[in-house]
Parts: C-alpha cells; sequence; structure tokens
C-alpha cells in the first residue's frame, strides 16, 4: 500500500491533462524543446503548507511524465525572514510526499555573483540606475493603477556614477534603505510592475548561506526568472499572483545575455474552507502560541498533517483531483477529508480502544479466567491477517454507548437490551451502578456462552455492536481529538482571523483504554480505532506514555441522525 518508498506512478500518467500540461505537448511536439525542466522554488521563511503540494505536485509530477527533471531552487533572497530550520524542514517534506530531486537541488543565493554581473551589464546598457530616494519616496512617485508614476530625479543618472554607487553600495558604505538599484523601464507603464521595478536593496545582514558576504540582496523579480535561465528551466510555474510581473521577466530575460528563454505560465492558488494558507499567517500562529508549533496537527502543514497521520498518497490523491485552472475559488476541506478516509479506509489496520470509558462487569463470566479472540485486521485487506484480543470478566465500553433511557433508534446498551460485543459475545444489561452525584459508574452484565465470536446458534439478532477492551489488558493512554483550527469556513475575510479561532479544536482525552496489540503501531501509522475514526501515535507518544492523535473521525451516523432531529 505504502509506495514512499518505490517511487511508482505519482500523479498520472500520459492522460493527465490540463492548459500546462497540454502546452508542454504542443512544445515537444513543435520542437521547441527537447526536455522540459521544471523547478519548485520555496523560499525558506516558513514550512510548507498544503498550498504548496499543488506546486510540489505539479512541477514533480510534469517532470515524471514528461520523463523531464524537476529542481528544488531555494528562493533564499531576503535574509531577514529565512533560516536553516525552514531549509531542512521543506527538504524532508517534499521528500515525504514522494519527490525526489536528484542531483538538482538549487539556492538563489549560489547565483549572486551572476546576477550582480547582470545588474552590472543592464547599467552600462543603460538600463538600470541607482535611486537615493527613500523607500517612502519611491512609494509615493509609483503613481496608482489611474495615474501614472513619476520619475525620480536620480533616473538620469549616468552609468559610469551608476557603477560607481552600485560597487559601493555592495562594499557595504552605504546603510540599509538609503539606496536601490532600479530597472529603468516606463514610469507610466500600465503595469505598476514595469514602473522601475526595484532590484536590489542594502541589507546589512547575515545570510543562512552567504554569511556576510552580501549587504545587497536582489529582489525576488530579479533573482526568480535569471534562477530559471541559469538551471535551464523551460517552464517556469507559478501561481496567478505573479501573472502581472511576468512582463518584468520576460524584460529582464529579453535585455540581459542570459543562456536559455524559459516561460512562465500562471495556475491559481489552492484555497481551503477553514484553512489560512499563508506563511505569513501560519508563522504568527506559531508565534502567538495558538498552535504547539509548526507541525501541530491542526496546521495546514505538511509537517502537521503527516503528524496528524495523514498518508501522503492521500495528499497526493487530493491534488491530482483538483484541476490545474485559471480559475480561484475555495475548496471544501470536506474533500481533503474525503481523500484521506478513502486511503485510511483501505490501508489502515483496525484496532479497538475506548475513548471515555465506562466499567462493564460480566456477572456470569469466571473471576480470574481469560480467553483470546480473534479479529480481522483489514477487512479490506485479507493479507493484513488477523490477531488475538484477550477477553475477560471486566471490559471498558464507551460512555456513549449507554443509555439509561435510550431512545427508538438508539441500537446500544440500555437496561435490559442486549447487544454485540465485537468480535466477542452477546450481552445483556442488568444494572446501572451510579456514585453518590448519581453518575453512571458501572454497567453489570450477562453473557451467552453460546454465542462466541458474535452470532447466535438460535438465530437470535441484535441491532447493535459495540467496540470493547479487556480492563485488566488495556493500555492506558492520552488521545488528543482534533478539529478544524478555524470555526467558519472562510477565515482569511476578516482582519483579526484569531477572533474565528476554533475553541474546540483541540479536546484531550488523558485515560483511554487501549487492546494491547496497540504497543507495535509506529509513530505516524494511521489505523483505525473501530467505529471511532483514524488515529496515530503521535510523536512525543513513549512506551510509558502513549499518545495518540485523530487523524480524523469515522463519519458518526448517530450524530448525523441527531443533528437532523
Ligand atoms: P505564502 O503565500 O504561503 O507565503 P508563498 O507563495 O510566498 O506562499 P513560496 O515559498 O514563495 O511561498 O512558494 C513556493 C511556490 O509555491 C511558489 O511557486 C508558489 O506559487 C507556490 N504556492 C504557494 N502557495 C500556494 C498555494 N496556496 N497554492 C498553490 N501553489 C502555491
Ligand atoms: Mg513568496
Amino acid at each position: 500500500m505504502d509506495d514512499r518508498d518505490t517511487g511508482v506512478e505519482l500523479s498520472g500518467d500520459d492522460s493527465v491533462h490540463d492548459f500546462i500540461r497540454d502546452t508542454i505537448r504542443e512544445d515537444l511536439t513543435a520542437g521547441r524543446h527537447n526536455a522540459v525542466v521544471t523547478r519548485f522554488p520555496p523560499e525558506p521563511n516558513g514550512y510548507l503548507h498544503i498550498g504548496h503540494a499543488k506546486s510540489i505536485c505539479l512541477n514533480f509530477g510534469i517532470a515524471r511524465e514528461f520523463d523531464g527533471r524537476c529542481n528544488l531552487r531555494f528562493d533564499d533572497t531576503n535574509p531577514s525572514k529565512e533560516e536553516q530550520e525552514y531549509i531542512d524542514a521543506i527538504q524532508a517534506d517534499v521528500r515525504w510526499l514522494g519527490f525526489d530531486w536528484g542531483e538538482h537541488l538549487y539556492f538563489a543565493s549560489d547565483y549572486f555573483e551572476q546576477l550582480y554581473e547582470w545588474a552590472q551589464h543592464l547599467i552600462g546598457a543603460g538600463l538600470a540606475y541607482v535611486d537615493d530616494q527613500s523607500a517612502e519616496e519611491i512609494r509615493e512617485h509609483r503613481g496608482t493603477l489611474t495615474e501614472a508614476g513619476r520619475e525620480s530625479p536620480y533616473r538620469n543618472r549616468d552609468a559610469a556614477e551608476n557603477l560607481d554607487l552600485f560597487g559601493r553600495m555592495r562594499a557595504g558604505e552605504f546603510p540599509d534603505g538609503t539606496r536601490v538599484l532600479r530597472a529603468k523601464i516606463d514610469m507610466t507603464s500600465g503595469n505598476i510592475n514595469l514602473r522601475d521595478p526595484v532590484l536590489y536593496r542594502i541589507s546589512h545582514t547575515e545570510h543562512p548561506r552567504t554569511g556576510t558576504d552580501w549587504c545587497l540582496y536582489p529582489t525576488y523579480d530579479f533573482a526568480h526568472g535569471q534562477s530559471d535561465t541559469i538551471e535551464g528551466v523551460t517552464h517556469s510555474l507559478c501561481t496567478l499572483e505573479f501573472a502581472d510581473h511576468r512582463p518584468l521577466y520576460d524584460w529582464l530575460i529579453e535585455n540581459l545575455p542570459v543562456p536559455s528563454r524559459p516561460r512562465q505560465y500562471e495556475f491559481s492558488r489552492l484555497n481551503l474552507t477553514h484553512t489560512v494558507l499563508s506563511k505569513r499567517r501560519l508563522i504568527q500562529f506559531v508565534q502567538d502560541g495558538h498552535v504547539a508549533g509548526w507541525d501541530d496537527p491542526r496546521m495546514p502543514t505538511i509537517s502537521g498533517l503527516r503528524r496528524r497521520g495523514v498518508p501522503p498518497e492521500a495528499i497526493r490523491d487530493f491534488i491530482a483531483r483538483i484541476a490545474i485552472t485559471k480559475n480561484e475559488g475555495t475548496i471544501e476541506i470536506a474533500m481533503l477529508e474525503h481523500c484521506i478516509r478513502e486511503m485510511l479506509n483501505q490501508s489502515a489496520e483496525r484496532r479497538m480502544a475506548v475513548l471515555k470509558p465506562l466499567k462493564l462487569v460480566i456477572e456470569n463470566y469466571p473471576e480470574g479466567e481469560r480467553e483470546m479472540l480473534e479479529a480481522v485486521n483489514n477487512p479490506n485487506d485479507q493479507a493484513c491477517g488477523t490477531r488475538e484480543i484477550p477477553f475477560s470478566r471486566e471490559l471498558y465500553i464507551e460512555q456513549d454507548d449507554f443509555m439509561e433511557d435510550p431512545p427508538r433508534k438508539f441500537f446500544r446498551l440500555g437496561p435490559g437490551r442486549e447487544v454485540r460485543l465485537r468480535y466477542a459475545y452477546f450481552v445483556t444489561c442488568t444494572e446501572a451502578i451510579k456514585n453518590d452525584a448519581g453518575e453512571i459508574v458501572e454497567i453489570r452484565a450477562t453473557y451467552d456462552p453460546a454465542t462466541r465470536g458474535g452470532d447466535s446458534p438460535d438465530g437470535r439478532k441484535v441491532k447493535g455492536t459495540i467496540h470493547w477492551v479487556s480492563a485488566a489488558d488495556a493500555i492506558s493512554a492520552e488521545v488528543r481529538m482534533y478539529d478544524h483550527l478555524f470555526a467558519s469556513p472562510d477565515p482569511s475575510a476578516g482582519d483579526d482571523f484569531t477572533a474565528d479561532l476554533n475553541p474546540q479544536s483541540l479536546e484531550v482525552l488523558p485515560d483511554c483504554k487501549f487492546e494491547p496489540s496497540i504497543a507495535g503501531i509506529e509513530t505516524g501509522n494511521a489505523i483505525q480505532f473501530e467505529r471511532l475514526g483514524y488515529f496515530c501515535p503521535d510523536a512525543e507518544s513513549t512506551a510509558d506514555k502513549p499518545v495518540f492523535n485523530r487523524t480524523l473521525a469515522l463519519r458518526d451516523g448517530w450524530a448525523k441522525a441527531q443533528q437532523k432531529k
């Protein structure tokens, strides 16, 4: 089931069609390229999220389908926000998703010297100048969508003076923010990105890779396309917000002695209901302590999804189902959850666990006796075999599975009612014992020894089957029940998205009871607790103190029926 290591076909085959893949087919047929080179270009200023997975599956998927190559390139041009921790985490996440860049790991910072030379080239050609205006002044001169920009008083400096100043910027003579290098294009352009965009800014900030070698750094716009051409990228795929930058991308390629001519194509970003997908905001949740870290299982990060027990196949399947288009839209998180459930329903082994335990004592079962019963590990995969679970006189059942005065459609346990204990026997409730406060603390029952395995020889039917765990054999554990981090479907709508944080996004159940075979389950490997949902051991889980995360609930028919009333 697990194709993480086997490198099987990922996002599809030749039959995958979208406007980008169709363009690539045309380019190959027409001989415009003989091989496809793409890249995934994260900025190492945070952890990857499920939105990035769309870009990863697209770029690496295309390389695989067209027998091409996909580079992993860090766009590390803004050292004030970038860290080695993020560089490491991004690589681990891309690998975990099932993709491999081979030897093609690159950093924009490796190109700083080349980029600097190209900037000098633009200056020499009269296409770039050093501007002494402050950021504020530059903004004021830029104009608006309806109003042309105004030229900087420094715009017509001659090349020699510009080259000299640019060299002194590099040498560290000027403080941050005092000068920038700008392309000299057109301050009246209808596209604001062409109104003399900034190519270099001074920043006396240590860089995670180049240390203190540089005190001026290229902007995204100057680094991105040029990095693409250095790497021989043929199709530079990015999200729609960069469509307005494409004329600048092309202008730079046009005016520089670059080795190749990549083309940029834009597709719509992934947005999900109940989810915020923006590193800037995600970092705030982490820093402000709204979550336990980047890999908190409520986070939409790849590492959060992993810790929650989501298999990488389910993420790839989800991305394959949402088409690559130019249409902006928001996908229901229920669709992602559907993909996860579908995958886990096939692959997850079944176990029994009781989350909110209630003691059930079987009065006619001999004290001190224990027998082993056979249980199926995965009804959808015979190869997973069976296991033995201990049964004894004292069990735990779920508090929710007993009602003193049950309504008509409640097919679980109640006074005088008979139910099936999964894989075990029919039991009939004889009594509910209460404490002084009137709370039910123990259920008494009798069992029918003829129903061993869960069927009665006389053909007697019971409507309900409940799960259970043998009290003396149970492993006590903590379970963390997760729900959406945001209560409303569109948390990005308001300015103060923290107001919309779901107060019930985490419920800790401190004393759950698991069947003993749980001990062998590996971290991050999701299993199904029968009738409850999918769960996996958390990274903090130990043999002494098991901690499990709920990946997702099963759909609960009873709860749904309750809601409809
Ligand atoms: P964020 O807005 O979360 O900060 P970003 O675009 O700044 O994301 P980058 O590290 O620059 O993050 O992104 C790397 C690549 O991932 C880019 O090509 C970007 O277009 C793509 N990407 C980022 N977010 C999404 C998304 N929600 N859907 C699809 N692709 C995305
Ligand atoms: Mg970015």
